[in-house]
């Protein structure tokens, strides 16, 4: 069967909105008994049906390996790969295909120019621009070959409004610029950065520029040769197309002048064991078997979406900010950050009064079924500038809808209002209640005693609360319940030493050995996400005041899932539990080995 290559004549574009919010199967869904409001986009963006039956065709009829067999099956393959390339080269006015390269993703097509151009062409003095706004993929690539050539990063800073300065741009460019790496829009703050500017002046230095277009395929159109771009990369899962499909696009000028990225299978000419001879652009770029249906799923996405056209897309997601800026803007308490002039669908903020952390904020809103980003977006030298750890994110696609924008605002106003409307004052500004001056809780610190006659006990106590309680949104109640009444830790312990990495939220955890006593060990903890607190509670009632011995006898990861917290807490990386835990096991196995029979 040959394979269909362009769209389907029927390719509907339909007008309606809801109709077009029909061709998301995902969207759908209901949590929790409500619609799930999908807000998430930078981070990842929702298939339609076309994309998914174009990758679903793929698997079911056409399947074979590219380039290799003589066979049709395999022959109709490859065309539908080199389909997918004619496509993308024409979604980025490309002046061929051959110049639009396959790779895992944005971060792929920038780690590639970075290790093959960046270390054939920089050398010790030499300078790469980036931005205070850059994602981590376009910063930790960049200093790993500037570790390697010597060569050096220069950064262009932003203003409060989070726009560049480009004056300071001005300044940065020099003779020794070789190139300039820049986001055509900021995923963390959604401003739209002059690019076609910045690329006039990296070019009048003799620099080249790279732009990450990964947050700005999916809203507006790209015209890299307009743009004079030397690089342009994206994903394909931000644009309505699959995981594990991304694109590099390079002058082929540059792309031929460039060693090859990885070696292996596809991208030779000829081998032997003296000597290799590489392909020609692209193949030169892209070793080994490809995602061939990420490829084709990628096609049918950029096929969807041109049939809807830009000026919907801007139109639409353009209606979308206005409203939530207005919305949020209005809500007494929070601010947002990143007001650029130009900004693309996406609206960053935090809640500073009364001080809400950003994990509290996703978590609340995720038990209304409303999907945001919290977090540092990637952009930690950017959240270091906002002088935050980190914001909750809310960004949009075509498929969202102004009711989602208001059910955002509804459930944050209902938030702030039921934090608001609590008495107890939370933990962080308790020091602050004494004007400054030492509380006598600051001197002498209550270290909470054992709740129960060993960790296994008091485990037995919190499984029984536990047990009563039927659903997440109860249980999780009831650990910001627990919260609430965790002991407040004096600031003078809040110290660097005491400092907890590798959580979402700010995390500190002193410890001590209970004087009088060889083992028994007590903490106190704090956070500013009062769902860290409740953990924080949690750990205290099963360890605080038990002996180190019993402290590492106790499984307490096992005793976590039987809760049920890892189905809804993703504990490795944001809550920080497991780091917590890590920490207070250490302590216990210091005291272990320094008093071996205690
Ligand atoms: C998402 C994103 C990336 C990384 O994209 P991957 O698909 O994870 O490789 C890089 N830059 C920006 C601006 C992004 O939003």
């Amino acid at each position: 069967m040959t394979p269909r290559l362009s769209p389907t004549p029927a390719l509907s574009v339909p007008l309606d909105h809801g109709a077009l919010r029909d061709q998301f199967p995902i969207l759908a869904t209901q949590l929790h008994g409500r619609p799930l409001a999908y807000l998430d986009n930078a981070a990842s963006t929702q298939q339609p049906r076309e994309v998914i039956q174009a990758v679903s065709a793929y698997h079911q009829q056409y399947h074979a390996n590219i380039h290799r067999g003589v066979y049709e099956l395999s022959r109709n393959a490859t065309r539908m790969h080199d389909y997918a390339r004619e496509v993308v080269a024409h979604f980025l006015h490309a002046a061929e295909p051959a110049e639009c390269l396959f790779t895992r993703g944005t971060t792929e097509s920038i780690n590639l120019v970075a290790a093959t151009w960046g270390r054939a062409n920089l050398r010790p003095g030499d300078e790469i621009i980036l931005t205070e706004l850059e994602h981590h993929s376009n910063i930790v690539p960049w200093q790993m070959v500037c570790a390697e050539t010597g060569a050096c990063i220069r950064v262009i800073p932003i203003n409060d409004d989070g726009e560049l300065d480009l004056a300071a741009y001005h300044r940065l460019l020099c003779s020794r610029t070789r190139l300039v790496a820049v986001n055509h829009v900021s995923n963390a703050l959604g401003t739209v950065n002059p690019v076609r500017e910045m690329i006039v002046d990296a070019h009048a230095v003799g620099a080249l520029a790279l732009i990450d277009g990964a947050q700005w395929v999916a809203h507006g159109p790209t015209d890299v040769q307009a743009l004079d771009a030397d690089f342009y990369a994206f994903s394909g899962h931000k644009l309505y197309g699959p995981t594990g499909i991304g694109v590099l696009y390079g002058k082929r000028s540059l792309l031929e002048a460039m060693p090859p990225y990885q070696g292996g299978g596809d991208m030779i000419e000829r081998v032997t064991f003296a000597q290799t001879s590489y392909a020609q652009i692209p193949n030169r770029f892209e070793a080994g078997t490809p995602h061939i249906a990420g490829a084709v799923g990628l096609a049918a996405a950029i096929d969807w979406l041109e049939a809807i056209g830009f000026e919907r897309v801007a139109e639409h997601e353009q209606g979308l900010l206005k409203r939530a800026t207005e919305r949020l803007g209005n809500i007494r308490g929070l601010d947002i950050k990143g007001t650029a002039r130009n900004k693309a669908g996406v609206i960053s903020w935090v809640i500073s009064d009364p001080p809400l952390g950003t994990l509290d904020i996703g978590m609340q809103l995720d038990l209304r079924s409303i999907c945001i980003r919290t977090g540092h977006h990637c952009c930690q030298p950017l959240m270091d500038r906002l002088g935050v750890s980190s914001t909750a994110r809310a960004s949009f696609a075509l498929y969202n809808q102004l009711a989602e924008v208001e059910r955002l605002a509804d459930a944050l106003e209902e938030i702030i209002t039921a934090v608001r409307a609590r008495v107890v004052p939370t933990a962080p500004n308790r020091a602050a209640d004494h004007g400054g001056m030492a509380a006598p809780s600051e001197e002498f610190p209550q270290f909470p005693a054992a709740v129960a006659e060993s960790p296994a006990a008091a485990a037995e106590t919190i499984a029984e609360v536990f047990a009563i309680l039927p659903d997440w949104p109860m249980r999780h109640q009831q650990i910001m319940d627990f919260g609430e009444r965790l002991p407040p830790m004096p600031a003078a312990l809040k110290t660097e030493a005491h400092f907890v990495p590798g959580c979402q939220s700010r995390v500190h955890l002193a410890a001590r050995v209970r004087p009088g006593t060889d083992s028994v060990i007590e903490f106190l903890a704090d956070s500013d996400a009062g769902i860290v607190r409740g953990l924080i509670a949690l750990l205290q009632q099963l360890y605080s005041g038990q002996s180190a011995q019993d402290i590492l006898a106790f499984d307490a990861q096992t005793f976590f899932s039987s809760l049920g917290l890892d189905a809804h807490l993703s504990m490795t990386r944001r809550n920080g539990l497991l780091s917590l835990l890590e920490r207070i096991r250490q302590i216990a196995q210091r005291q272990v080995d320094a008093h071996p029979t205690a």
